[in-house]
């Protein structure tokens, strides 16, 4: 059984409007029955309703959760952020002229990372995340090369390791991508193969400091250089790392350039809603001058409504979390930031040498810093997805969260920890479990693909799937959600997943979530 409560019945609607009002949504026709929204209910029971639903959920503070979320582990941030929050939930960030205050914060913010990570000249924006600042970016670049180098066909060139959001950029925005492979043993991009790939279309490059999957550092300086050298933009995504490394720095350690200063360099990303510690919807994007940010602006004055100007995706929006990075930034301080960049590297100093002495266990690259990918080598050495996904499952039931990441392009399959302040206190306990873990993944019974399932797959066009035959695939996999949500022990999904071409997974995955979503 689900732990989720149900929906409130429409019957179950309090008070006197009721019977004379039907609620909203009582009648509505369909297979689905949509939840009435009520009458109106108590402000403390739909308060208490809201933190019953937390309890499923992974915890976002106690270093146990290895992904999704960061905690400085101190209280005193959340409580003064979520003030600061309050303090401009109701102020609307379209408009800088009727709430100056948005101007002034947000130049505050763009500076503070304009300052770490910057160049003189810089200029940039607030945006609602990594995913927002990589589409703007990807929009810039497309627009400055249309308009100043008459590209009409654009090609986004980038390593394999680049974060999705480019692709999704791509999708979105009519580029074609071209992907270049990487090390497949030190997960970094090859700068020559990047630079080769380059060509008359290009409109940007991509560097990332470091990747995601991994935590490797690409060789920024290189592929800046080759794409400078072609007269072609160069992001540098540094969304989880451009509030961490320069800070990592700053303790004494050793961090390669990565940031605007590097010549070729002509964006940065930096997301505040990860080693910001700033609650999610805070990034920032950052451009080489005012030149190339003005292609990132959308005016429009061909309607009757006020005039519009939107430096980003969303119109309206919120001043809550602007006012609430101002207020984390300003608070923590370039020492704050240090002390806590130095408890991430202690966790890290003590996990490393833990992990690599766990028998089976084989970290993936030289981590720059904050995130660390492992694999798990069955009887012959080699990575085994079955035990890879069998660990993350008994992990789990230990009440740690490791984000399972699948093969590709002959990288193995690996679990991804993203270490935060609060880590540095769970080590001993997280390696302990983890042997455990690897010990019981050893003894379950292999994760197989079941060959009937396989073949069945084989035989689905992901482009003439209905959403039917998907639901029905899925069944016949044992993989159907039914009401009660998702299967216990992800690993049988994941190995199945795994094997199928990535169309075909890609069509599953977003039917899969889109069931979860039922209205
Ligand atoms: C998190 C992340 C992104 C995407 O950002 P969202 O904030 O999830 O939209 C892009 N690149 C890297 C390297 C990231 O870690």
């Amino acid at each position: 059984m689900s732990s989720r409560p149900s929906p409130v019945p429409a019957e179950s609607a309090a008070g006197p409007a009721t019977a004379a009002s039907p609620a909203v949504g009582a009648d509505a026709p369909g297979p689905t029955r949509v939840p009435a929204l009520p009458a109106g209910r108590p402000a403390d029971e739909l308060l208490a309703e809201l933190r019953a639903l937390r309890g499923a959920d992974a915890p976002t503070r106690g270093g146990r959760t290895f992904a999704y979320v960061y905690d400085p582990g101190l209280p005193e941030v959340d409580e003064l952020a979520t003030a600061a929050y309050g303090a401009f939930a109701t102020v609307n960030g379209l408009d800088p002229t009727v709430f100056p205050s948005v101007a002034r914060l947000e130049n505050d913010v763009v500076g503070a990372v304009a300052a770490v990570l910057g160049a003189p000249g810089a200029q940039g924006t607030f945006t609602s995340g990594g995913t927002e600042s990589i589409l703007l970016a990807v929009k810039t670049a497309r627009d400055h090369a249309r308009s100043v180098r008459g590209v009409t066909r654009p090609e986004l060139v980038l390593p394999s390791t680049a974060h999705a959001a480019f692709h999704k950029a791509a999708h979105y925005l009519g580029l074609e991508t071209v992907t270049v492979p990487v090390d497949p043993l030190t997960f970094r991009a090859v700068a020559s193969d990047v630079a080769a790939a380059i060509t008359e279309r290009t409109v940007l490059v991509v560097a990332s400091a470091p990747s995601y999957a991994h935590g490797v550092l690409d060789p920024v300086a290189e592929i800046a250089g080759a794409a400078a050298g072609r007269g072609v933009l160069c992001h540098v995504d540094a969304c989880i790392g451009g509030w961490f490394l320069p800070f990592l720095a700053r303790t004494g350690r050793t961090v390669e350039p990565f940031g605007l200063s590097v010549p070729g360099v002509t964006s940065v990303s930096v997301d505040l809603h990860k080693y910001g510690y700033v609650d999610k919807g805070a990034s920032v994007i950052l451009y080489r001058d005012a030149e190339l940010r003005r292609h990132q602006y959308f005016a429009y004055a061909g309607w009757p409504g006020y005039p519009v100007v939107n430096p980003t995706v969303q119109g309206t929006k919120s001043g809550g979390l602007l006012a609430q990075a101002w207020a984390v930034l300003n608070h923590l301080g370039e020492d704050g930031y240090t002390a806590l960049a130095g408890r991430v590297a202690l966790a890290a100093d003590r996990l490393l040498p833990g992990l690599r002495a766990t028998d089976g266990i084989r970290v993936l690259g030289e981590p720059a810093g904050s995130l660390v990918a492992f694999t798990v080598a069955g009887a012959d050495g080699a990575p085994d997805l079955g035990l890879v996904l069998h660990v993350a499952d008994e992990m789990r039931e230990r009440g740690w969260y490791l984000q399972p990441q699948l093969s590709f392009d002959g990288l193995p399959p690996n679990l991804h920890l993203t270490l935060t302040p609060a880590t540095v206190d769970r080590v001993d306990a997280l390696l302990a479990d983890l042997a455990a873990s690897v010990a019981a993944a050893r003894t379950n019974e292999p994760v197989t693909v079941d060959p009937g399932t396989a073949e069945l797959a084989a035989t689905l066009d992901p482009d003439t799937l209905t959403p039917e035959d998907v639901a029905g695939f899925l069944a016949f996999a044992g993989l159907g959600t039914g009401e009660t949500g998702l299967p216990t022990r992800m690993a049988p999904v994941l190995a199945l997943l795994d094997a199928l071409p990535p169309r075909l997974k890609e069509r599953l995955l977003a039917e899969f979530i889109g069931s979860l979503f039922r209205v």
